[in-house]
């Protein structure tokens, strides 16, 4: 009577045993003051011009003449439009407002889309990998069983030092890819030339990339992609997933928006008409109030104040990746995304290296391991704390790091 596939998937464990840890650290030490560099979740707080939008949005929903409802399950022109004038016509792309979906997060719309799939679709992951694109698809059942650690039926396709963290073209065919630039975790990024492959390998293959752009705010490298659609050819292909989340500190209002290319097709259907037909069956609109802020990051003013947020992380990013340079270890991610990537020192595994972090120089990141089976030995460390918070936590991690490899061997011995 239940779905099986809700008992093959391994609780989430990752963020609940963090906090476990640090709390018990914290509650051991009450004294030290513990710098959370864990985080995947913005601090700064939302840009003025946002805000602003949002105050004339809830006086018109206090008069009757300026009340809205039920908005259009699309998303709302304004904004539709918006979207378009500020994240595609600048870059040569030719997405019209009609093939924006506005949404409540990404998260909701990469865990949505593997609904427009057969049950026996193939899929591919990079390895390590945000996990809700897997999550979504074991609990379709597409997945097979978890067994030591991987799932059977899916395809790893493992990003590591080997091959700078760049996801290879899978061996065999698969129907479905997800792909994710600025990669969270490991915070690098595809270039022009990695989705020029990508783009031609699913055309060959009659596959369909799904491209995660939640961090393309943080691309400053000109010579990057900022959307799949740059590429020629692309609309035929994929659909991409932005968010208002990381790039305009949205993750606590909620807005994202999903692009299905009216060109995008498979065996005589239009993907764009069964994304519309799903989107209006089972959602009813983001909220007016945030569509109204979401516009105002487009505003002069919004731009330039999200933009500033940014620079702030990406501040904060630089530090992260130069201290960790300086003590000798070698890092990707941190230029073109909030987060900075690295194999852990000394040999230690990725709870290991969590343990000292936190017990020797009271720093809190991510085990690489929670994001896959490639995460294994690594570590993510984020931009997203206060300039204050990182510039302390990058001098105890300067300190801290040359005289790890001889702790250890003292601990092995002991
Ligand atoms: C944070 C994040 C998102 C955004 O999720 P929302 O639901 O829009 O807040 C999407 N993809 C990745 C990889 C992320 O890290």
């Amino acid at each position: 009577m239940i779905n099986p596939h809700y008992g093959n998937i391994p609780p989430s464990y990752l963020f609940s045993e963090v906090a476990a840890r640090v709390s018990a650290y914290q509650d051991a030490h009450p004294d030290e003051r513990v710098l959370r560099l864990g985080i995947g979740d913005v601090t700064r707080p939302l840009a003025p011009a946002v805000v602003d939008a949002l105050h004339d949005a809830v006086a018109e929903q206090a008069s009757g003449e300026s009340f809205r409802g039920y908005g259009p399950e699309q998303g709302y022109a304004f904004l539709r439009d918006a979207i378009v004038a500020g994240e595609y016509a600048p870059i040569g792309t030719a997405i019209a407002a009609d093939e924006i979906f506005v949404g409540d997060g990404s998260k909701t719309d990469t865990a949505g889309v593997q609904e427009l799939f057969a049950a026996d679709a193939t899929i591919a992951v990079s390895d390590p990998v945000y996990p809700v694109y897997v999550d979504s698809n074991a609990l379709a059942g597409r997945l097979g069983e978890f067994v030591d650690g991987r799932w059977e039926q899916l395809t790893y396709l493992e990003c590591t030092a080997e091959n700078g963290y760049v996801p290879a073209l899978p061996e065999a065919p698969v129907d479905l890819v997800y792909l994710c630039s600025p990669n969270n975790p490991t915070g690098t990024s595809l270039s022009r030339a990695d989705l020029e492959r990508w783009v031609a390998w699913a055309r060959e293959n009659n596959a369909i990339i799904l491209f995660d752009v939640a961090y393309r705010a943080f691309v400053t490298d000109p010579t990057v992609p900022r959307s799949i659609y740059e590429i020629e050819g692309a609309d035929e292909v994929a659909i991409e997933f932005g968010s208002f989340s990381k790039t305009a500190g949205f993750t606590g209002l909620r807005c994202s928006w999903t692009v299905v290319p009216k060109a995008l097709t498979r065996d005589g259907a239009s993907l764009h008409a069964m994304w519309s037909r799903r989107h209006a069956t089972k959602f009813n609109g983001t909220p007016y109030i945030v569509q109204r802020g979401a516009e105002a990051v487009y505003s002069e003013a919004g731009r330039e104040q999200v933009q500033a947020d940014i620079d702030y992380y990406l501040r904060n990013a630089g530090l992260i990746r130069d201290a960790l340079r300086g003590a000798g270890i070698d890092t990707v991610g941190g230029v073109d995304s909030p987060y900075v990537w690295f194999r852990c020192p000394a040999g230690l595994d990725s709870w290991a290296f969590f343990d000292v972090l936190l017990n020797e120089a009271q720093v809190v990141g991510t085990p690489g391991v929670g994001f896959g089976p490639a995460g294994e030995d690594h570590f993510r460390l984020s931009a997203f704390g206060t300039y204050e918070d990182t510039l302390e936590a990058v001098a105890r991690i300067s300190s801290l790091v040359p005289t790890l490899h001889s702790t250890t061997l003292i601990r092995s011995e002991s």
